[in-house]
């Protein structure tokens, strides 16, 4: 609080929090209240801004996911302008939304540089689209894409890799070891940088020539027509099965024929 105090000058026009949406400071560090900024910025007659990178319309611990600031709950603390990202956690078109105080949002549309930034008709349609969900909360994790993959559970995708396996095995038997093993996934996309998701992945782990075998299967899936792509860890390519739908297609470009090397 006392750095904003002592940053404020003549010259200062608003005070801006930006949520630290893609890394995480630990150790001895602090941060300042909206509601505290708040009061700070009406007392000396400025406006409050709030980046929050990605926010989330909902609230996600409902979910069972990590709790991510609400624009809703900013506005409510005092903040005067709030800026989200329509394709993070709100799971729409790239496009940079503006919440805020109507006065504040009128002065942004007047000034020159919101032509040169406006959104064109197919972003507005896609976000309409993408908002129209949210008017039905409780279709919301079965409707909206991104909500759907981070709540599917570990259970859920533990069947699946059960399922995948026993082609897998038949078809990596020479030279692999093919598993569905537990494992957690990273959100990131400038959301919950440091949150881990618990999910479950299919791992082949190469019986010889461990590091050059796992490099050039790797490297083969990458190039399928439909390219898969995993990460090395542990002596293991790992494929993270959160964000597999279409099974079938997975297989047949798993069990393409270049694919035992
Ligand atoms: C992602 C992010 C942005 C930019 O969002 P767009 O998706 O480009 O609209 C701005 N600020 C922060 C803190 C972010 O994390």
């Amino acid at each position: 609080m006392h750095d904003y105090q002592q940053a404020i000058g003549e010259q200062t026009a608003l005070l801006m929090k930006v949520h630290t949406s893609n890394y995480q400071i630990n150790g001895f560090t602090g941060c300042v209240s909206e509601s505290a900024l708040a009061t700070l910025a009406q007392r000396h007659g400025l406006v409050l801004v709030a980046d929050l990178g990605s926010g989330s319309l909902i609230d996600l611990t409902a979910y069972g996911l990590p709790a991510e600031p609400m624009p809703q709950q900013l506005i409510a603390d005092g903040v005067d302008l709030i800026s989200f990202s329509g394709d993070k956690l709100l799971g729409g078109p790239q496009a940079g939304i503006i919440v805020g105080k109507r006065a504040l949002i009128a002065r942004l549309q007047q000034h020159p540089l919101k032509r040169a930034l406006r959104a064109d008709k197919i972003t507005l349609a896609a976000l309409d689209a993408t908002l129209a969900l949210y008017q039905q909360p409780e279709l919301l994790a079965q409707q909206l894409p991104t909500l759907n993959k981070l709540t599917r559970s570990q259970h859920i995708l533990a069947e699946q890799a059960q399922r995948l396996l026993p082609a897998l095995r038949a078809h990596f038997c020479a030279g692999w070891q093919v598993n569905a093993e537990p494992c957690l996934s990273q959100i990131g996309s400038g959301s919950l940088p440091v949150d881990r998701l618990p999910g479950y992945a299919l791992t082949f782990m190469p019986t010889a020539n461990g590091d050059s075998s796992l490099h050039a299967l790797a490297a083969q899936l990458r190039q399928r027509e439909i390219p898969v792509i995993g990460r090395l860890h542990n002596g293991k390519l790992w494929l993270d099965l959160r964000c597999l739908e279409n099974e079938a297609l997975f297989l047949e470009t798993m069990l393409a024929p270049d694919s035992a090397p």
